[in-house]
């Protein structure tokens, strides 16, 4: 959908309790400790929270944190991420270890112009995740208005996403706005020549994204097992299943009909019989039936960097190779280091996309990183945004 958000500028919110829905969902390792370069998801909403604070709102605070499934977890409370937020706005946050009862009710009551609360961890609950309207109308008992500020899970039909848009009067807050922005330009008229640069696991998860980005972008340059289905489609042989079988007419519909924008690799980097520690580097048509293409070869990078190089907009998700492998993240490696021209406006999503380039100090070759994993998937695919499209300005 592609319209215009309410926001929170131009709208009275002092003394107002405004229910802040953030993406607090920092990485946290198995102990629920979080493990380093996980703040940049709080570091996205500050100035939302900011905003909302210096205008004398009285802020309570939503968000989930890791996969409870509806079960209180201690590793999972937000008593940590109230701290590190607050010591990032230099403003205490009250962190209430209740989401929807008699003690949650009573902070929120007490709370004073600029005040922040934090609720406990929403996903908690087990009415979060099925959308529960009961947990909904509780929250929004704790609000006079609702902003939306979670990107991350704006996809999600969740009780705090889906259903408090429907109860309050709502409003984006500035990290969505700002999402949305650079999305729908993406997908409005992007500055050409446009290039999207798509890459992962697997063609069946990325071809909703490829059918509606390849009608806007000049090029399509693919990595990974998008790439690898592709040169099977063309009759290079490998080791791996067309893992896509049931999805194998689309494909095949897909390839062919955007055949003219889409670059092939022309050589790749192996894994032989099963040999991990070390890629052999082949030029397509010499692969064989016991060799895992797991990355683009070198040839292929430098091509891919010559239609970098003359590219407007460039958008990016998936790696391009199995980047967790050493010798398989060379070619996500060498195709972000060429993307910095000044002339080119470059965004990037995708959880392991992210995390595999922010590994390798690549994230300043962007212009912009998205918060959102499934999240811009979801947009760029088109599809339903329950946390966003109520958001729109009718
Ligand atoms: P994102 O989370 O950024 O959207 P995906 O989840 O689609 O990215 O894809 C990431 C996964 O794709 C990684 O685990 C990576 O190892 C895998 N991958 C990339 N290229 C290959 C390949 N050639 N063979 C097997 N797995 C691959
Ligand atoms: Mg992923």
């Amino acid at each position: 959908m592609l319209g215009t958000l309410r926001t929170i500028r131009g709208i009275e919110v002092e003394g107002k309790r405004v229910l802040l829905r953030i993406d607090g969902n920092v990485a946290v390792d198995e102990e629920g400790d979080p493990v380093p370069g996980g703040d940049q998801r709080l570091e996205a909403v500050l100035p939302t929270i900011t905003y909302l604070r210096d205008h004398g709102a009285r802020i309570v605070l939503l968000t989930h944190l890791g996969r409870p499934r509806g079960n209180v977890v201690e590793s999972l409370r937000l008593d940590d991420i109230a701290r590190r937020l607050g010591a990032l706005l230099q403003t205490p946050i009250r962190y209430v270890p209740d989401l929807r009862g008699a003690q949650a009710r009573a902070v929120v009551e007490g709370l004073r112009n600029g005040e922040i609360a934090i609720l406990e961890n929403l996903r908690f609950d087990p009415g979060e995740e099925v959308a529960d309207q009961g947990l909904a109308s509780d929250l929004a008992g704790f609000g006079d208005i609702f902003v939306q500020d979670a990107f991350g899970v704006s996809h999600r039909r969740h009780a705090s996403v889906a259903l408090l848009p429907e109860i309050l009067p709502s409003y984006a807050g500035f990290l969505i706005e700002k999402e949305v922005q650079v999305l729908q330009g993406l997908l409005g008229q992007p500055a050409r020549p446009a290039v999207a640069i798509i890459g992962g696991a697997k063609l069946e998860t990325k071809l909703q994204l490829l059918k509606n980005l390849l009608p806007r972008v000049d090029y399509l340059l693919p990595g990974g097992g998008i790439a690898n289905t592709f040169l099977k489609l063309t009759g290079v042989r490998m080791k791996v299943r067309l893992s896509e079988e049931e999805h194998k007419s689309e494909a095949v519909e897909f390839f062919a009909a955007y055949r003219g924008k889409i670059v092939l690799p022309t050589d790749v980097r192996v894994a032989r019989a099963g040999k991990t520690s070390e890629a052999l580097i082949l030029p397509v048509q010499a692969v064989t039936s016991a060799d895992a293409i797991y990355d683009l070869g070198p040839d292929t990078t430098v091509a891919y960097c010559r239609v970098v190089s003359t590219a407007r907009t460039c958008i990016w998700n998936g790696p391009l190779g199995k980047f967790e492998l050493p010798p398989f993240a060379e070619a996500t490696i060498a195709v972000a280091r060429c993307i910095h021209g000044p002339e080119t406006f470059a965004v990037v999503g995708g959880g392991d996309t992210v995390r595999a380039l922010a590994d390798h100090g690549l994230l300043g070759q962007f212009d912009y990183v998205s918060t959102g994993g499934g999240a811009m998937l979801a947009f760029l695919e088109g599809s339903p945004m329950p946390g966003i499209d109520p958001l729109y300005e009718t």
